[in-house]
């Protein structure tokens, strides 16, 4: 099963969140069963990303989106746990600083894009320029309006420059936000994750799903596809992000580099 298809979003097929079950969960007898397959996949991931470093032909960017607790800092956690640090690194994206607001909005996006033979992973990215600054008018309509077609004239670029970029955003219901909101607030190891403005910034919920909707409607390109991942469950959330990257790099039938020397000519002293 080509499960990267059933989570892509086709370019041109316009997304309708609500049309979309979060708490998906197909393929699976439980979640044991999920919890091993993504173990797999980890490992598979780790060997796979030793033959990117190797071959440096293609960098991976994986973009992460997602509103308030749909699990973007827990993807992190349990799916890149396989990889090495040394090729791999994650940037957040929060509120611009004001020399980063000097700049076009994808100044601060292009100089940390990863590298050939690099996995970059982002929480939060340029998306957000026409999400949270859509949804609160950070910027005129006009403004914001004209940066769907620089996004994709931007990943383009990166793609054609050997980059793979894959981008995910985790769906999650509103209910499901609510109970993890509550369970944030009740656990004292979790209060640290919520801010005062979590709570009203879920007023916003409907415009946000809006926003979103433009953004994979408009955005998922073949180059630069989106992948709407159900994600009440965690666990098949997880499963569901580390398949679609595991399908993404065996595609790229990576090969290790052949040596520039004939290894039987070394004698080793
Ligand atoms: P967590 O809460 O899990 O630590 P987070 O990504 O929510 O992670 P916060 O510091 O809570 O981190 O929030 C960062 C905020 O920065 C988010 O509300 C996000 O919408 C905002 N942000 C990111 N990029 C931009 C941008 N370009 N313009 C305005 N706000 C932005
Ligand atoms: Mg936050």
């Amino acid at each position: 099963m080509n499960w990267s298809k059933q989570f892509r979003i086709k370019p041109g097929r316009a997304v309708r969140l609500a049309d979309r079950d979060a708490g998906w969960t197909d393929g699976f007898k439980d979640k044991d069963d999920a919890l091993d397959a993504l173990r797999e996949n980890v490992a598979l991931m780790s060997e796979l990303q030793n033959l990117l470093y190797a071959e440096r032909k293609h960098a991976l960017l994986i973009v992460l989106q997602g509103m308030d607790a749909s699990g973007k800092d827990g993807t992190i956690r349990h799916v890149m746990s396989g990889l090495n640090p040394q090729s791999c690194y994650v940037r957040s994206f929060k509120q611009p600083t004001p020399e980063e607001m000097g700049h076009d909005f994808l100044w601060r996006i292009h100089h940390v894009v990863p590298a050939r033979g690099e996995i970059g992973i982002f929480n939060r990215s340029h998306y957000e320029d026409v999400l949270v600054v859509r949804v609160h008018d950070l910027v005129p309509r006009a403004i914001w309006k004209r940066r769907y077609d620089q996004i994709k004239a931007f990943e383009k670029t990166l793609t054609l420059n050997d980059t793979v970029i894959l981008k995910f955003f985790l769906h999650t219901s509103r209910d499901e936000q609510r109970a993890r909101l509550q369970e944030r607030l009740d656990d004292p190891a979790k209060r640290w994750k919520v801010a005062p403005s979590d709570f009203t910034e879920r007023k916003y919920w409907e415009a946000y799903q809006e926003a979103y909707e433009e953004a994979l409607t408009r955005c998922s390109t073949s180059a630069a596809p989106w992948f709407v991942i159900p994600a009440d469950h965690k666990w098949f959330r997880n499963w569901a992000v580390s398949q679609v990257i595991v399908e993404t790099l065996k595609g790229l039938n990576m090969k290790f580099p052949k040596p520039t020397y004939n290894p039987a000519d070394i004698r080793i002293t």
